[in-house]
């Protein structure tokens, strides 16, 4: 549905290097990546409001490159919800919409699960909330695309979680295409059909979340996705390194983490470090020997 070819931008000391990838229709893409990669500025580039250098941006197979930002048909929610706090509810997302109907309004409400809130100002309400009522009012203008700025760096974590939660459904149930940016990768797994990683302004990968973590094509990537280390040449994720007594190779376990599901450990092998998983059942602790072998997938 929306191809970006070879988008090229350049600031002072910042180069976005030939980016390109497609989203299908009621696609959602994370786009991931370090503070400083260069995401908010793709997220402005397809939203029109950042001009580029070389590149086009085909909706539909028609460019872009003379069409307004009002013209491209797009919802943006920013972290920071920027919400009109003189406003209620239903008149923050009534906001930009001609056709002020209330079968309109009850849909969104309905939608984002805000219906009885319609009179309440901004203050009364939560940080949940409040990115509710952002998205109602970028859903209020059916866009064709949806742009998400890290819609939830300003909750809190046990927050975040079930807003998560409710902002995937509610995109998936308006099969909404979108793109969210994010720098958090959890989020990126629960939401995203495919995970874009950004780096220093270049796209390294897209890919589901399952081969960004099975066949990342980097040692970034890897460490992006998971926890890994390298044994006899390979690149392991620690379920690849089966703790097994009667496993043929044996290291000194130096170091041990719980993390809830079991442990994590830190096994030394001659001069390699393994990171492997321990079972919470085991009465191995540091300085004892264990034996594993491996089963790269
Ligand atoms: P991210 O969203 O991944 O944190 P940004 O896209 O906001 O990154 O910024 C990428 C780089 O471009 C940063 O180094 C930032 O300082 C620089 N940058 C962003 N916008 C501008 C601008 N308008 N003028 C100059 N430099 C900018
Ligand atoms: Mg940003």
């Amino acid at each position: 549905m929306l191809v970006l070819q070879n988008i090229e931008k350049s600031y002072d000391s910042f180069r976005l290097k030939s980016i390109n990838f497609t989203i299908e229709e009621g696609e959602i893409i994370a786009l991931v990546g370090e503070s400083g990669s260069g995401k908010s500025t793709l997220l402005r580039i397809i939203a029109g409001l950042e001009q580029i250098e070389s590149g086009d941006i085909l909706m539909e197979g028609q460019s872009w490159k003379d069409v307004s930002t009002n013209e491209r048909s797009i919802g943006f929610v920013f972290q920071d919800y920027a919400l009109f706090p003189h406003l209620n509810v239903r008149d923050n997302i009534l906001f930009a919409f001609k056709d002020k109907s209330d079968e309109v309004l009850n849909d969104l409400l309905e939608t984002v699960g805000l219906i009885g809130y319609e009179q309440r100002m901004m203050h009364q309400l939560s940080g949940g909330e409040q990115q509710r009522v952002a998205l109602a009012r970028s859903l209020a203008i059916q866009p064709r695309i949806m742009l998400l700025d890290e819609p939830f760096s300003n909750l809190d974590t046990l927050l975040k979680h079930s807003v998560r939660k409710e902002i995937k459904a509610i995109l998936e149930s308006n099969q909404q295409t979108s793109i969210m940016v994010t720098h958090d990768l959890e989020d990126a797994y629960e939401i995203a059909d495919r995970i874009a990683v950004l780096k220093d302004g270049e796209l390294i990968q897209i890919d589901t979340p399952a081969n960004l973590y099975n066949k990342p094509v980097n040692d970034y990537v890897a460490g992006l996705t998971g926890h890994y280390s390298y044994f006899e040449n390979q690149r392991l994720r620690p379920e690849e390194i089966v703790i097994d007594a009667s496993g043929s190779h044996q290291g000194v376990l130096i170091k041990k983490t719980f993390n809830g599901a079991d442990y994590e450990i830190e096994l030394k092998c001659n001069t390699a470090v393994l990171i492997a998983n321990l079972s919470i059942d085991s009465d191995k602790n540091v300085g004892d020997y264990l034996n594993f072998s491996l089963n790269k997938r």
